[in-house]
């Protein structure tokens, strides 16, 4: 069996939907599959930044979210236990009085990409993207499916491999990348109740403990815990675990009871570090975590797969067409003008996550410098906001860590650039 489309795109998480609703706005046929029959209920991204909600915008997907009660958050907040603010970003007053953050469940995210996609976009679900078919000078010209019919050779000018930190095909296409790991994990609860009207990132003794508000009245807790320091302790043990986390973070006192009620429906997660030495090769583009993964503290794994998908479609329609050559020239540009922007967030991610979640005592006294000289320094802080939003990107450069560290002191620090 046989079909033919202008884009096959391999799997349907958040790079895959935002990758069909991109490409599919440009007229394109495209063919949306995943070999998952169902999502898994894991959340995982649910903090959207101000670079990645334009495009949501733009695909309709934004109103969505908000009609289903999306949270608003207009600032991230560095904290002591004890609720102390240490640094803050305040998107409204640095971007702009409506750039904000949103908050929503994951599985809404998906559903609200899922619901913009337009008719030329097919999405099949239970498919698996078995291999790659290359043309007779080794392009990529389509994949071999797996579907319930049976196996069916889809042609495609355009594969998109949307398939996460394990991505088959990026492997296939010898694309390389070294997954790393961060030498914690994450513990997930989610807490029924209204605690938190911000994004709070407290940093304690034992790591980081992350808070922010879900829509329905709800609250996410994200704490940092060692690679075995749960192992099997058992629910009774768990419960004592969480009083003496509250007890070193005196600021989640009014969420006690609530933390110990959601250690039901935890979720351990670890923690990857990632980034493909290359994004497109002729006739394949990698988006998302099959390109890139980042600490999920600094809320920009998801986002940057929007942003890919939105950029992946800008360079398409700027050569204007899918015969095999223009997809060609735009995956090289895709590649040129992309690749700078992924290695400034894998940066940016990696230095936000060691400055809260090492513990050791001399990458504690490091993460409180850094953390302290930003605060006081207004062109940093502006400079610092405006890349975790992903607005007008600004990457700071080896003299700011300097500023940072205070190892030499910034004559222009009151000068914010517009
Ligand atoms: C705990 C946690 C919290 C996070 N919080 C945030 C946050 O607040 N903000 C943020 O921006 N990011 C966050 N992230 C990161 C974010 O979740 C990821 O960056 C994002 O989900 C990656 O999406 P993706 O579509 O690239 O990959 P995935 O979500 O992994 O989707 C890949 C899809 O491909 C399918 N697939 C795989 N192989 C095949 C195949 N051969 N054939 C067909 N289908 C296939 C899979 O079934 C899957 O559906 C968080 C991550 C974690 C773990």
């Amino acid at each position: 069996m046989s079909e033919e489309v202008d884009v096959l795109v391999c799997g349907a998480g958040v790079g895959g939907l935002a990758t069909a609703a991109a490409i599919g706005a440009l007229g394109a046929t495209v063919l949306l599959v995943d070999k998952l029959t169902r999502r898994p209920p894991i959340a995982k991204g649910e903090l959207l930044q101000p670079g990645a909600l334009s495009s949501l915008r733009e695909w309709g997907a934004e109103e969505i979210l908000l009609r289903q009660g999306a949270c608003a958050l207009d600032r991230l907040s560095i904290r002591a236990p004890d609720g102390e603010s240490l640094l803050a970003l305040d998107y409204a007053a640095v971007l702009g009085p409506k750039e904000r953050l949103l908050a929503a469940d994951h599985q809404t995210i998906l559903d609200a990409l899922e619901a913009t996609l337009p008719g030329n976009v097919t999405i099949r679900r239970g498919v698996r993207v078995d291999r790659l078919i290359r043309d007779s000078a080794g392009r990529v010209a389509g994949a071999h499916i797996q579907q319930p019919g049976g196996e069916t050779a889809v042609r495609a000018r355009l594969v998109v491999a949307a398939d996460g930190i394990g991505s088959k095909l990026r492997a296939e296409a010898e694309m390389g990348g070294k997954r790393a790991e961060y030498a914690h994990r994450l513990l997930s609860f989610e807490v029924a109740g209204e605690y938190a009207g911000e994004l709070s990132a407290y940093v304690t003794e034992r790591g980081l403990r992350l808070v922010y508000p879900l829509p329905g009245g709800t609250t996410r807790v994200y704490t940092q815990v060692g690679p075995d320091e749960l192992r099997g302790i058992g629910h009774v043990g768990l419960v004592g675990w969480t009083h003496r986390m509250v007890d070193g973070v005196p600021a989640l006192d009014p969420m006690r009871d609530g933390l110990v009620a959601a250690l039901a429906g935890r979720q351990l997660l670890p923690v990857p570090r990632f980034l493909a030495p290359s994004l497109a090769k002729p006739g394949l583009a990698l988006v998302g975590e099959s390109a890139h993964a980042v600490h999920p503290m600094a809320a920009q794994g998801m986002n940057t797969a929007i942003t890919d998908a939105a950029a992946l479609a800008d360079r398409l329609r700027a050569v204007g067409g899918f015969a095999a050559a223009d997809v060609d020239e735009a995956l090289r540009s895709y590649q040129r003008e992309r690749m700078p922007m992924l290695e400034h967030i894998a940066t940016v991610s990696h230095n936000a996550a060691r400055m809260i979640t090492d513990v050791s005592p001399l990458g504690r006294l490091l993460g409180r410098t850094l953390m302290r000289n930003t605060a006081r320094n207004p062109r940093l802080l502006a400079a610092t906001c405006h890349n975790m939003a992903g607005v007008d990107v600004r990457p700071l450069r080896l003299t700011d860590r300097f500023y940072q560290l205070g190892l030499l002191r910034d004559a222009n620090a009151q000068v914010i650039a517009r």
